[in-house]
């Protein structure tokens, strides 16, 4: 009976621990935290002074004493300490929003981790959610939670096809009976995107952009492939840095061709892999893929042309997730409500 009314209302919650953003969704709910993965720490003391964005905001314009870090950066979990702060943060934030669903002293967390992380980070992981008050952790590789919440039947004896690209990583995986066939993870994702623009700015125009603003720009106006409407699109946009010569704050205005060039090669090397893996994958497998086509997830999927350009590198029809940064985390939410899925995919813990 106690059983049954909390298993209806309860704060069972799920977590996408991406490397660009984390998100918190609670069952029954919905996603209630939606954060740049970014903690601000004082240098010698280590307190933490900010997380999510207001750390962001932060980054590239510390002073001395404070140091904003990315603590997945590249898809491991490169700062321990910092993540568990992060971690314990955001759970602790969700306890606090008020909420008309009861509270269960002890709840189910599901955490969506990077397929690349140790078992020693993956232990890290389910320690620093256990003290923030789990009852029982889960955790389940991000491709499949991606795959789960893009809608694919990953149950079923077929190949399926999912690429999360998100910040710092891009993975790759083919599933069938839920369970990942063949996988790979690279990274090179958005981060490296915005560093090609970075590098683009100082070769081609002497002029040192910040991070956040080749981001902005690669959002703008970054582009995979030529879209069909290109020329009704917004055909430039302007960077402002400071120049390397003169030392001095310079403003450029850079095309749509010119930033898909920049970045035109950090994509070749995902389309390889996904290549790579298909070639990787069993016959039978690869043949349910040619008919259902590749699925797109993450940040980096939204990067427009993406799909057509996989399109044409594969031969293998693409489409990109509905709604792809919250993929992961509404895979989350789907297996909060299927026990049973969850046990298959969850690694034992
Ligand atoms: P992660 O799972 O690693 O946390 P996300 O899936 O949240 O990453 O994706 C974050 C990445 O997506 C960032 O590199 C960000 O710049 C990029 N991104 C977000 N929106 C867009 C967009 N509209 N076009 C291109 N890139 C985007
Ligand atoms: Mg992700």
């Amino acid at each position: 009976m106690f059983d049954f009314i909390f298993g209806l209302f309860s704060n069972d919650l799920g977590i996408d621990l991406g490397t660009a953003n984390t998100l918190v969704l609670v069952r029954g709910k919905g996603i209630v935290i939606r954060e740049p993965s970014v903690v601000a720490l004082h240098k010698k003391t280590k307190d933490v002074l900010a997380v999510g964005l207001d750390a962001k905001r932060m980054l590239g314009k510390t002073p001395g004493n404070i140091l904003a870090i990315r603590p997945l950066r590249e898809g491991v979990i490169s700062d321990f300490y910092t993540a568990e702060k992060m971690l314990s943060y955001f759970i602790h934030r969700v306890h606090e929003t008020p909420s008309f669903i009861p509270k269960i002293p002890r709840p189910r967390v599901i955490v969506g981790i990077p397929s690349g992380v140790t078992e020693v980070e993956r232990r890290a992981v389910s320690e620093a959610v256990t003290s923030a008050g789990a009852r029982k952790v889960y955790l389940v590789e991000q491709p499949l939670a991606a795959a789960i919440g893009s809608g694919v039947l990953v149950e079923e004896p077929k190949g399926a096809l999912i690429v999360d690209s998100g910040g710092g990583t891009t993975e790759i995986a083919v599933i069938s009976l839920s369970g990942i066939v063949t996988s790979r993870s690279l990274r090179v994702a958005g981060d490296r995107l915005d560093n090609a623009i970075v590098e683009y700015a100082k070769e081609k125009y002497n002029l040192l952009l910040g991070e956040r603003t080749a981001e902005e720009i690669k959002i703008s106006i970054g582009s995979a492939y030529p879209l069909e409407n290109e020329a009704e699109l917004p055909q430039t946009s302007v960077m402002r840095g400071r120049d390397l010569a003169t030392g001095l704050p310079r403003s450029i205005e850079v095309s749509r061709a010119e930033v898909r060039e920049a970045v035109s090669r950090d994509l070749a090397v995902i389309t390889e892999a996904i290549k790579d893996t298909v070639e990787a994958t069993p016959p039978e497998l690869v043949a349910d893929i040619i008919k259902d086509g590749i699925t797109l997830a993450g940040g980096t999927s939204l990067i427009q042309g993406l799909a057509l350009l996989v399109e044409k590198e594969t031969g293998i029809k693409t489409r990109v997730a509905h709604d792809p940064l919250t993929a992961v985390v509404r895979g989350t939410g789907v297996l909060l409500e299927d026990l049973k899925l969850l046990e298959k995919v969850a690694f034992p813990s």
